[in-house]
């Protein structure tokens, strides 16, 4: 995972303290030595992460941490708190200032890497839907991202999986006016009941005499309904290790009885806002791009995604130096596949051609139909070696694999030419990078067709 980590502290010897720590884990690092920095950092888009230290002269962290949530551009990016051992009100206070999380002084090493990660994952996650709602934007389709993101503070509904009675007399206790809460002493039955009813978040106990907490945070991350519920952990104090295990099977937060009740509630509208945004800019993906950017035949994008996004992930890689490799793939000879099967023959080939083309290709690509027999795959960090690798895999399936043609068993052999171009270092652009794809392209053909050719970089 990489991932680009902004370290913000006065004192430069506490910025070269978690620079090291986080380097060796081979994340990338951005400094700063004072809120304004830090904030015009945050503003030209390449954070993911911000450790932020509370005290420092002129503005402070939570006056910094205020400022980055309350701008649209920034409001979406984790922001990490360093406050000193003990100071329960700072930590509160750096909640209350929207921050995400925060660690106590002397840093901790395998909690500093461990929410890190945890955040950059989330992170990820809300840049990808972002960046599917922005080209839903570009491309001109009035949508419903104008509603209210981060919007309702209205009252979550919360279940909490505790065996204890004293511990969940406390919490109800303590949520009584910002939850609705249901309880389970089951962990079983609270994992159908997570599953049936629309929480926005579900805290577990570490406390049961004999199950095993994490086996319902694994169970809960495998089930597509739950799998975006935010899991928070409630745990004894000397439980590290057991929290390191639920952060890797991937809980979203935790707590350490006992449980301060500020801290509770400030944490847990934190993860009920996050799913909120993200549940909204999902729902708003789904409705519309897909219907307004997917080829009919074929179920892949269009020509008018690919146009729109594209520059956006051309863009993306040039800023964080990361390769960008594209192909374009056109079926041999389809003129007379269509000729000698009809149209309707013809049509079933590219179906089929465009199951082996998305099946070959990993989640992150992007494969869109360009037009009639052409198919575009851009591939995202990945070099012009490794895609030309993948074409050359895409060639194969459909020259080996004879293609069905109607109900009587009947195939045909079907070929493919394919094009590769990467993005150059120095000045490239989307419209050259594609040029480029196609001119290797036409070198497929002429080359005799049902084989790839790369342009090197
Ligand atoms: P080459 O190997 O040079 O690519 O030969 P080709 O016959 O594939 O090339 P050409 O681009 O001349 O022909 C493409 C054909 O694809 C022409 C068009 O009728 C057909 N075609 C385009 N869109 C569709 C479609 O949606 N369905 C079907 N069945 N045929 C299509
Ligand atoms: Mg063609
Ligand atoms: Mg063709």
């Amino acid at each position: 995972m990489t991932a680009r980590i902004l370290v913000v502290d006065d004192i430069p010897a506490n910025v070269r303290l978690l620079e090291v720590r986080l380097l060796a884990e081979y994340f990338e690092v951005l400094t700063a030595s004072n809120g304004a920095d830090a904030i015009e950092t945050c503003e030209n888009g390449k954070v993911d992460v911000v450790l932020l230290d509370v005290m420092m002269p002129e503005m402070d962290g939570f006056e910094v941490c205020r400022r980055l949530k309350s701008d649209p551009a920034t409001s979406h990016i984790p922001v990490v708190m360093i406050t000193a051992l003990d100071q329960v009100s700072d930590r509160v206070r750096g909640l209350q200032a929207g921050a995400d999380d925060f660690l106590t002084k002397p840093v901790n090493d395998l909690q500093l890497m461990t929410r890190v990660k945890s955040l950059v994952r989330l992170k990820s996650l809300t840049d990808e839907l972002r960046l599917r709602a922005s080209t839903t934007r570009n491309i001109g389709i009035e949508e419903l991202l104008s509603r209210n993101f981060a919007s309702a503070e209205t009252t979550p509904k919360v279940l909490l999986i505790d065996e204890r009675k004293s511990s969940v007399e406390r919490i109800q206790k303590m949520l009584r006016d910002s939850a609705d809460l249901d309880v389970t002493s089951d962990p079983h039955a609270g994992f159908f009941q997570a599953a049936e009813t629309p929480y926005e978040c579900v805290m577990i106990s570490t406390a049961f005499a004999d199950f095993d907490p994490l086996r319902l945070c694994s169970q809960l991350r495998s089930l597509d309904r739950t799998r975006f519920l935010p899991i928070i952990l409630l745990a004894e104090e000397g439980e590290e290790e057991r929290i390191i295990r639920g952060l890797e099977l991937g809980i979203n937060d935790y707590l350490m009885r006992p449980i301060d009740q500020q801290e509770l509630t400030a944490r847990l509208r934190t993860q009920v806002r996050r799913k909120r945004y993200n549940d909204q800019l999902r729902a708003s993906v789904t409705q519309t791009i897909e219907m307004a950017v997917t080829d009919g035949l074929t179920g892949l994008h269009n020509r008018r995604y690919l146009d729109s996004h594209l520059q956006t992930l051309f863009d993306r890689a040039v800023a964080r130096r990361r390769p960008l490799s594209v192909m374009i793939t056109d079926l041999d000879r389809f003129k007379s596949i269509n000729d000698m099967h009809g149209h309707d023959g013809g049509d079933e080939v590219l179906r089929e051609f465009a199951r082996r083309l998305r099946k070959n290709v990993r989640g992150i690509d992007l494969a869109c139909r360009f037009g009639g027999e052409e198919f575009v795959v851009v591939m995202p960090d990945t070099d012009g070696m490794v895609a030309e690798k993948v074409a050359e895999r895409i060639r194969a399936e459909i020259a080996q694999k004879p293609f069905a043609i109607g109900s009587d068993g009947k195939t045909i052999e079907v070929t493919v030419s394919v094009g590769v171009s990467s993005v150059l270092k120095g000045v490239d652009t989307v419209a050259a990078l594609m040029k480029r794809a196609d001119l290797a392209l036409y070198e497929a053909k002429s080359g005799g067709r049902n084989r790839v050719v790369a342009k090197a970089a």
